[in-house]
């Protein structure tokens, strides 16, 4: 089926989920499911949602894909890293010196229950780009800048066209080294990718121009399958490097067992490992999602025991109005040391500094 077809084909509704399932909600459990999607929408992929378990009341997938009464708890921001505040042409943001990223659409093949973009996912396309001029010209202006994140929702949810006028443009500017595309398409839609010739030769003309990476999200093992790995190999066969972010998920991966699971399969389908981010603070997220700091750190400790030295080379990080700031150690039982990975401000560049963090304190 043409990817598409196969996206308008996602399950939206509550009655599309309990047919899909044969589920019969009670009235009451129904109507808060239809609250919920109404505030927060569900698609999601009929490929994705073969991959749950439906016999297993707590399956992982079905966490990261379907709606949860938890998300309406209200606690938690919606916009935890200032993006607002870094927005300089609409859909453009600019926090990092040499880093521009557009938001290039609020739609997504499968939208994740713990999203940090949950204000603009199926909802909002206000920060979204709607003058492609506007933003070219910033960039082309901004000599420091010297790579491009194309991000959304999911910068491979566009259409090819938009795609190539992205790379095109992009392509021209001398300044601009490295265009990356923010993706979990490889996760939750791999034909997108894969029975996808036209993208594919879009993607290796400029490859052979620029260099490109794709950054993907793979969360748990199961998610790693003959189909994702053949999206990903026809990536790295154009000589397109592809990089994971996994976000640390209670009941999802947050043991030491299941992420080094998952970062060996990425290494086996050749997917660097790049981040593991602390789940941020979004509203009808925070609550059901984020793992507090000090567990966190131990949880990542014990999965690098588990893992080579490629394995081990993801950053644990968290990114917040100030910066991206990875969790590298502790001095002991209250105590946790950070440093700037990327800064915001000159002055906190490379900085290091210690926390007290609470028990319970999820972040900073
Ligand atoms: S693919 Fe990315 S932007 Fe889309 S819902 Fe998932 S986390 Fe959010």
């Amino acid at each position: 089926m043409n990817w598409k077809r196969e996206l308008e084909d996602n399950v939206t509704t509550a009655k599309e989920l309990q047919d899909y399932f044969h589920w019969n909600l009670p009235k009451d459990d129904e109507k808060k499911l239809k609250e919920i999607i109404k505030r927060y929408p569900m698609s999601v992929s009929k490929y994705y949602l073969s991959l749950i378990n439906p016999h297993i009341e707590n399956d992982e997938i079905k966490k990261l894909c379907i709606p949860s009464i938890e998300e309406t708890d209200l606690s938690g921001s919606f916009d935890t890293s200032g993006e607002k505040n870094n927005t300089v042409v609409v859909g453009l943001q600019h926090k990092y010196k040499q880093t521009a990223l557009i938001l290039s659409t609020n739609k997504c093949a499968a939208y994740c229950r713990h999203c940090f973009r949950k204000r603009l996912v199926g909802v909002n396309d206000e920060e979204i780009n709607k003058h492609f001029g506007d933003i070219i010209t910033y960039i082309k202006e901004h000599k420091e800048i010297n790579n491009v994140l194309i991000t959304g929702g999911d910068a491979f949810v566009n259409s090819n066209r938009i795609i190539e006028d992205y790379l095109k443009e992009l392509n021209e500017i001398e300044h601009i080294k490295l265009i990356r595309f923010g993706t979990r398409v490889p996760v939750v839609l791999p034909t997108r990718i894969y029975n996808d010739k036209e993208l594919l030769n879009i993607l290796e003309m400029y490859s052979k121009k620029k260099t490109i990476y794709v950054v993907t999200q793979f969360n748990h093992p199961r998610e790693i399958t003959e189909e994702s790995k053949r999206a990903v190999n026809c990536l790295t066969n154009l000589g397109i490097t592809v990089k994971n972010q996994t976000v640390l998920l209670k009941g999802v991966n947050n043991n030491p067992v299941t992420m080094a699971k998952l970062i060996n399969k990425i290494i086996e389908i050749g997917v660097i490992p790049y981040y593991i981010f602390q789940c941020r603070p979004v509203v009808g997220v925070k609550n059901q999602f984020q793992v507090p700091l000090k567990e966190g750190y131990r949880i990542i400790t014990e999965t690098r025991k588990l893992l080579s030295g490629q394995g081990k080379c993801f950053r644990y990080v968290l990114s917040n109005e100030k910066g991206k700031i990875e969790v590298i150690g502790d001095l002991n039982k209250d105590n946790l040391i950070f440093k700037y990975h990327q800064a915001k401000s000159d002055e906190d560049e490379e900085k290091v500094f210690t926390l007290d963090i609470d028990d319970n304190q999820c972040w900073i």
